[in-house]
């Protein structure tokens, strides 16, 4: 029972503060998971539409500064087909006022239909007179279109793209090209679109590239001309697609891409952001949401566990109350204390009365039950049990007092004549008649049958023969039955004047009884005090 009540078991305080704790821990812990993937989603889809709105930009600036070449080209295309009498120097003076009045081309120039450069600006190029035979120029050429070509390594050993227009006399002679060329690693109209702001400080920077993946402008000059077909954004470029994603880069570094494709030209505007930005944003985010709610959910949860506790208070106090009386230890002070206690928690203080009121009516009952069990039920006086007990502590305590046994002489008649119940009437007279004749403090108990025992406290065989004495006189006179009167014999010993055993100052008395019986009952005999060596005696010679 014992080992059963100790086993290991986990406390309510303990367990509620566990339970309290998780919560908020957990709470906070899916505050903050739930934003970094609420912000995240949102940085990220902010900064993509950031990028993708810049790109578009970027392409709608590129492509209409294309147009404004492709109009510069036509026009003085138109100019020198309306004036076909105009001379190879007059053609010159022409594109060379062309060169200059924008910064569109770095240079232009005259490609007659059989190859031959008849004049090119700026002079300095020194390919004036040259006939050319293969390459992207013949190929322009021989088109006889205008044309935009890809990037390739010029004559001059630069990364160029041309602009062409066909040139036709009035009567449809094809009379070659003009281009115009842009270096793309040298100052231009383009280069003063691309270059401005094309890396920002958080890292975000755009990148443009031709139809075939090649870097036509990127904020690391070194870089133009490599090919990044590999970037899958590039990729969808190529194939004229527009939109934004989460890439990997070619050196391996996850970004955040947005691309817009450039019609005109075949080309594509890369604008991105490393992720590790967005990120680092993220982080910074977290940290400032942690900063603000760390103090108030560390009240929340010291709040909760000081509840818990409180309300776990009761539960435990009652268990250990409850435990105490399953050990079998007296409660009565602390079921007082309970009773007095009033708890906020409805649960708790319902249960702390009820539990308390159960206890005290079991306590009642069990001191009924003790008093049923020390008493006798015919004649209400206490029995031999009860007897016992009050001999046993007042012998130990050292009291004076006498034993009366007081047994109904004749008994057996009265039940033969008025019946058993009669008989049970006359016994509870009796009784009735002995406590009114003894005092407070003295007992009277039914021993069995028709035997009574009394004990009167500090009184000597002597003055316990006067109350036998009132008692027989009372009892010789009372009609117990109408017409019928009873008497009684008593037998007296006296503690521990005549023995200091319990057991011995009964048979003392009994044996003075069994005389008054002897001597024609209806009497009174005080036991002789024993006398140990006549009793020696006696038994020797038995
Ligand atoms: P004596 O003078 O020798 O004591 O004679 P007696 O008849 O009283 O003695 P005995 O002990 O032989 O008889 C006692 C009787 O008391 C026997 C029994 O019928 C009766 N008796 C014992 N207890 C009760 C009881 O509770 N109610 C009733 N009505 N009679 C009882
Ligand atoms: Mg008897
Ligand atoms: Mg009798």
């Amino acid at each position: 029972m014992k080992r059963l009540f100790n086993t290991r078991k986990v406390n309510l305080a303990t367990l509620l503060t566990f339970l309290v704790s998780a919560s908020v821990i957990l709470t906070l812990l899916i505050l903050t998971i739930s934003t970094y993937h609420s912000n995240k989603e949102s940085l990220m889809t902010t900064y993509l539409s950031l990028n993708y709105s810049k790109a578009e930009k970027m392409s709608n600036s590129v492509e209409s500064l294309f147009g404004s070449m492709r109009t510069n080209l036509e026009s003085t295309v138109d100019f020198l087909e309306e004036h076909e009498e105009m001379s190879d120097q007059e053609i010159h003076e022409q594109l060379e006022l062309l060169r200059k009045s924008s910064s569109y081309f770095n240079s232009l120039s005259w490609v007659d239909e059989t190859g031959l450069v008849r004049t090119i600006s700026p002079v300095s190029i020194g390919l004036k007179g040259t006939k050319i035979t293969s390459g992207v120029t013949k190929d322009v050429l021989d088109a006889k279109k205008p044309m935009l070509t890809t990037p390739y390594i010029g004559p001059s050993n630069r990364l160029l793209v041309l602009m062409s227009q066909p040139i036709f006399s009035k009567d449809g002679t094809y009379r070659g090209i003009i281009s115009g060329s842009i270096y793309l690693q040298e100052q231009n109209a383009l280069n003063h679109i691309l270059g401005n702001d094309a890396a920002e400080k958080n890292g975000s920077y755009y990148f443009v590239v031709g139809p075939e993946g090649t870097l036509l402008f990127h904020p690391e000059r070194k870089l133009i001309g490599e090919n990044v077909y590999k970037n899958p954004v590039v990729q969808k470029l190529t194939h004229g697609k527009s939109g934004m994603e989460l890439v990997t880069n070619t050196k391996g570094i996850p970004m955040l891409a947005a691309y817009s494709y450039v019609p005109e030209a075949g080309w594509g505007v890369v604008q991105q952001i490393p992720y590790s930005y967005v990120h680092s944003l993220l982080v910074d985010q977290l940290q400032n949401l942690l900063v603000n709610v760390l103090l108030p959910f560390l009240i929340l949860l010291l709040l909760s566990i000081f509840i818990a506790r409180k309300l776990a208070k009761p539960f435990i106090y009652l268990a250990d109350l409850a435990n105490r009386l399953a050990e079998g230890k007296d409660v009565s002070q602390s079921l007082k204390n309970t009773l007095r206690q009033s708890h906020w928690n409805r649960e708790a203080d319902l249960l702390t009365k009820s539990f308390a009121h159960a206890l005290e009516l079991l306590e009642k009952n069990t001191q009924k039950l003790t008093q049923s069990a020390l008493t006798d039920s015919l004649t209400g006086l206490p029995n031999r049990r009860k007897l016992e007990e009050i001999l046993n502590t007042w012998s130990s305590d050292g009291r004076h007092f006498s034993l009366l046994v007081l047994d109904i002489d004749h008994f057996k008649s009265i039940n033969d004549t008025y019946g058993h119940q009669m008989g049970d009437e006359t016994l509870k007279t009796l009784a009735e008649t002995i406590q009114a004749i003894t005092r407070n403090n003295d007992y009277c108990f039914r021993y069995g049958g028709e035997e009574f025992v009394l004990l009167l406290l500090d009184t000597n065989a002597a003055g316990a023969y006067k109350v036998a004495e009132k008692i027989r006189q009372k009892i010789e006179k009372t009609m117990v039955i109408p017409g019928r009167t009873i008497t009684v014999s008593l037998g007296i010993s006296e503690f521990p004047k005549h023995t200091n055993s319990v057991q011995e100052l009964f048979e003392l008395a009994d044996k003075a009884l069994y005389e008054s019986k002897l001597g024609g009952r209806n009497r009174i005999t005080i036991s002789p005090a024993p006398q140990p060596e006549i009793q020696y005696g006696i038994y020797k010679s038995n």
